[in-house]
């Protein structure tokens, strides 16, 4: 793959990167479509990181799908895909580094409920660059936090990787593509497109309500669902994370939320004011 990547630059081609744990769906082959219409070749990268999990459950019960995987990459014409094994990614097992320092960035929201995540995000991300080499790296806003922690490690390594952040995919009733949806019952899958159904309520209410009472209604609003657990909901302002007080101090502002549906943990968000 490096040699056929070399080749491919050396010829003038931009290379575009979409890391992915596989389970594709349309929000994943979105990304591989970006890349082409950015002119970028596409290289898609399946691989299922044990260093971000937090929990051994959860890594076990990833869904596995990769003959269709590979079928999916191929309908949108992605030109590489990238199958690495463990040893491949960690050859000296899992303490490689760098580690990368993400501040009150990391904290909150999945940083607070999920130990240990996004170092081992920006891990596998960073070796996976050190792999790929890509011009230019594609993530989905769908992991509003993590793009915000990858832009800061790109920034902090000085890197020329151009990070393009790309729209959510969403179900026809709202729902956010993930590749966990599968795993939700009947029941669990009817009733999530409620999370979108109260981001949109937040930002209908962000000119009447302070941000802090948005948060506890929308808590309140989906904690009354049956079969849900959330565990946040949080307006911050889309660059720090940080929650905000007064709306017209920040140019850009986002909703996140996080709620389990039966034993499903979903995560979700919406911008309520401002562009990327
Ligand atoms: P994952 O396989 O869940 O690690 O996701 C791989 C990439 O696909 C990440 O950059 C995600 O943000 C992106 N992604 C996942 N779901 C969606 C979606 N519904 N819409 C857009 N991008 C997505």
């Amino acid at each position: 793959m490096q040699a056929y990547l070399r080749a491919q630059k050396a010829a003038g081609q931009v290379i575009g990167f979409a890391p992915t744990m596989g389970a594709l769906h349309e929000g994943h082959l979105s990304l591989i479509r970006q890349a082409h219409q950015q002119g970028a070749l596409a290289v898609c990268s399946i691989f299922v990181n044990p260093t971000q999990f937090n929990e051994a459950s959860d890594l076990e019960q990833y869904p596995k799908t990769e003959d269709k995987d590979i079928e999916r990459l191929l309908s949108v014409g992605s030109e590489v895909v990238f199958l690495p094994n463990v040893p491949a990614i960690y050859p000296d097992g899992f303490a490689v580094g760098p580690t990368f320092e993400f501040g009150k960035l990391a904290e909150r929201m999945e940083g607070a409920h999920r130990p240990g995540h996004f170092q081992g995000v920006a891990q596998v991300v960073h070796r996976l660059l050190e792999i790929v080499q890509p011009d230019q790296l594609f993530m989905g806003q769908k992991d509003f936090q993590q793009f915000t922690i990858i832009r800061a490690m790109l920034r902090q390594m000085g890197s020329p990787i151009e990070l393009v952040v790309c729209p959510i995919q969403r179900a026809a009733d709202g729902l956010a593509l993930s590749s966990r949806n599968v795993r939700l019952t009947a029941e669990g899958r009817q009733a999530a497109p409620q999370i979108y159904q109260t981001l949109q309520w937040a930002k209908t209410a962000l000119g009447q309500q302070n941000p802090a009472e948005i948060s506890r209604l929308a808590m309140e609003r989906l904690s009354q669902v049956p079969g849900f657990r959330p565990e946040y909901f949080e307006v911050v302002d889309a660059y720090t994370l940080e929650p905000i007080d007064q709306v017209e101090d920040h140019a850009e502002v986002v909703a996140c939320t996080a709620v389990w549906v039966g034993q499903v943990r979903l995560i979700d968000n919406l911008l309520l004011k401002g562009n990327l």
